[in-house]
């Protein structure tokens, strides 16, 4: 989508420091880390929300987070573990509608999120 942040990220346009690539997902350095480690997953297709996401989705959605799972074990993270996330909608303050799994980590976080 022409409008779309993470589209023109995706597809070079817009810079990012991209740490991980394959045929069906990039992954990212955030802008603005919330912890040591913050990368954003993301689906090459445009999908706006995980309330969008339907039964087409699933195996893509499936790839996002093994990919996920994979920029986490690059980043050191494997063994102490790491935080994934997904804001969906306005409640959860999702700001870039484009689904993104979030991989926070590099210490010790706490539970409930706010
Ligand atoms: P969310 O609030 O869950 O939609 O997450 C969107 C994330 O995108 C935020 O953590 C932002 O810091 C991040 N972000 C916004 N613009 C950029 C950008 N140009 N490059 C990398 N990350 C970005």
């Amino acid at each position: 989508m022409a409008d779309c942040l993470f589209c023109r990220i995706v597809s070079g346009e817009l810079p990012a420091e991209r740490v991980y690539e394959d045929a069906d997902v990039v992954a990212f350095r955030d802008i603005n880390p919330a912890a040591p480690v913050h990368v954003l997953v993301v689906p090459r297709r445009h999908v706006a929300t995980l309330t969008d996401a339907g039964d087409g989705e699933v195996d893509l959605l499936g790839r996002v987070l093994a990919a996920a799972a994979k920029v986490a074990g690059q980043e050191g993270l494997s063994e102490r573990g790491f935080r994934s996330v997904i804001n969906t909608g306005p409640d959860a303050q999702q700001s870039v509608q484009h689904v993104h799994v979030h991989v926070l980590g590099g210490r010790s976080m706490t539970w409930p999120p706010g």
